[in-house]
């Protein structure tokens, strides 16, 4: 079993990023500039922004972080989108999700300049992915995709359950592994809460992506010998052994999986340090389509 580590390959990746930003201030060019919006008190949503924040520090972009408390209306939101849309020195910006209830996702989202949505979210963006042209990737689908690509993971013929319809991840991931491309090539079933015998349709697969947010969801019996088993799932679990008081589990019972695995990712240090640097690869590349 090789264990996919997405916290070394985002350090280095970061790595990367910092000698291309570096490179960018010797030639005297501006530096990326990432914007983050952050509406309401949300414990996980200032902790996923605040490491988002940090990693751009840490490969020299300047950021901006923009809270707003929960009461903000949906009027003042727009007005927030659109000065980031108009200001030049925004290359790219996110609002993080999810939004108070009284606000629209979609109006906002609709409202976001496609050329600046590097969350990759905005439908313009979802639409040039369908027809495989130039375009800012969800960062957590891509993420995962460059992980594959890093370790080298066959994946071309092979058949890919991806256990989640969500738009942030389950459609969009389906879409990159059945790519004419690799890593893709693969002929992938999506699963959903309304599919049947999941157990079966798991056990047949060569390659599993679990992102359906149900801690250790999947178990050994569903996993056959060999398989590639990569763990979105990201949920809070109460623990009073931790200091915190909760751990993070993942979709997957990885002490049961990994045993039968050719290649697992681990929760934490699998997909999520490799969503946060696909986001700051994005805001790299709008950068560079800018000019
Ligand atoms: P979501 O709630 O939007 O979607 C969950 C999907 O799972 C739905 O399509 C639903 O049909 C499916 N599902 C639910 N129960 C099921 C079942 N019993 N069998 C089969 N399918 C079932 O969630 P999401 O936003 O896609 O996130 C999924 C998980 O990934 C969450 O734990 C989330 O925290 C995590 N996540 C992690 C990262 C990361 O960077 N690692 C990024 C985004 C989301």
């Amino acid at each position: 079993m090789i264990l996919l580590d997405g916290a070394a390959t985002a350090k280095s990746i970061k790595l990367e990023i910092a000698s291309e930003v570096e490179a960018l201030k010797k030639s005297g060019q501006k530096v990326p500039h990432l914007a983050a919006v952050l509406v309401g008190d949300d414990g996980a949503s200032m902790t996923y922004v605040g490491s988002k924040v940090k990693s751009c520090e840490e490969v020299g972009f300047v950021s901006t972080l923009i809270t707003r408390p929960s009461n903000t209306t949906e009027e003042e939101l727009l007005q927030i989108v659109d000065q980031l849309n108009r200001d030049p020195e925004i290359d790219g910006y996110i609002i993080q999700l999810p939004l108070p209830k009284h606000i629209n996702e979609h109006k906002i989202l609709l409202a976001i300049d496609p050329e600046k949505d590097v969350d990759g979210f905005h439908p313009v963006n979802v639409g040039k992915m369908m027809l495989n042209l130039p375009c800012f990737l969800p960062a957590t689908p891509a993420g995962i995709i460059e992980l594959l690509r890093r370790y080298q993971v066959p994946t071309e013929g092979k058949h890919a359950v991806v256990i989640g319809r969500s738009h942030i991840v389950g459609l969009p991931v389906s879409v990159l592994l059945q790519r004419n491309a690799y890593p893709g090539n693969c002929t992938v079933t999506i699963a959903h809460s309304r599919t049947s015998d999941l157990k079966s349709l798991c056990k047949s697969a060569d390659i599993v992506i679990a992102a359906l947010g149900k801690p250790e969801f999947v178990t050994g019996e569903m996993i056959k010998e060999g398989a590639v088993v990569v763990d979105v799932g990201i949920t809070r679990v109460v623990d009073a052994s931790k200091k915190s008081g909760f751990r993070i589990a993942g979709d997957v019972n990885f002490a049961e999986v990994a045993e039968k695995c050719s290649f697992i990712t681990p929760v934490p240090g699998g997909v999520g340090p490799m969503t946060i640097v696909s986001l700051l690869m994005n805001t790299l590349s709008a950068v560079k389509n800018h000019r």
